[in-house]
């Protein structure tokens, strides 16, 4: 299968999966991969890799939050090849399952009248969006301040959308991975460029609009969300223009 895969900087490889975008960041032979889609997303997942070097080359998989379209083949990954998985130590426990703040079918049958929300749901369903994909040891990022891995990945607590909800900042490239902390598009939006997800996604949306706060004060003119195209200029503007949105 072929993986949409997008060299957008030196090293930077943002993925459209399916519905969810995943990142690769390469350093000589070695990678790290930050987000793993959907269950359903394996092939893509492991053809993007194949892509820019191999699934056994990943040094360390980065989990932005344990939603089942971006954690999906987490457990795949980890079993297979033996790669550590890191997450925020609120995380942790999200991606072992000992609890699921996910958007519940209940909630999305209530919104299903809204545009998009139907046929969202319906691919959901089918690549896994319900699955229990537990990660069965899920690790908290080893230590404060940029990871020692591929990129030097620096993790910055966003909760809100999920408690333990981390984006990932690249200072020296100028790039912010944000994951579900910000977002440039959805199937269940009708904008476009950066926002917050609609309001049934997140777990506490307050925090997440604060969270944009924390953001906002990044460095950097190269925002890869975890859905939505690659969005070029200010993140600090990217973040605001979400703030302002969302209030
Ligand atoms: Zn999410
Ligand atoms: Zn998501």
């Amino acid at each position: 299968m072929q993986a949409d895969v997008r060299q957008v900087a030196d090293g930077i490889h943002l993925v459209h999966g399916s519905n969810t975008n995943w990142v690769i960041l390469t350093e000589g032979d070695e990678i790290t991969l930050v987000d793993t889609g959907y269950p359903g997303d394996r092939e893509q997942v492991l053809a993007s890799l194949t892509a820019v070097g191999a699934p056994e080359a990943v040094a360390a998989v980065l989990i932005t939050h344990a939603h089942n379209d971006h954690l999906g083949c987490t457990e795949y990954l980890r079993s297979t090849y033996g790669t550590p998985v890191y997450l925020h130590e609120a995380e942790v426990p999200h991606a072992r399952r000992e609890f699921l703040h996910q958007v519940t079918v209940g909630q999305v049958l209530r919104n299903s009248w809204r545009p998009g929300v139907l046929p969202w749901s319906v691919h959901a369903l089918r690549s896994g969006g319900t699955a229990h994909v537990p990660v069965a040891a899920p690790e908290p990022f080893p230590a404060a301040g940029p990871l020692d891995l591929p990129g030097r990945p620096v993790p910055v607590h966003t909760p809100g959308h999920t408690d333990g909800h981390a984006a990932f900042h690249l200072p020296d490239a100028g790039v912010l991975i944000s994951g579900d902390a910000l977002v440039t598009g959805h199937p269940t939006s009708r904008l476009t460029g950066p926002q917050l997800l609609p309001d049934m996604f997140h777990h506490e949306r307050a925090r997440a609009v604060a969270s944009l706060d924390v953001l906002a004060a990044l460095d950097g003119d190269l925002l890869l969300p975890g859905h939505g195209p690659a969005h070029r200029g200010p993140v600090r503007e990217a973040a605001l223009q979400a703030k302002e949105r969302a209030l």
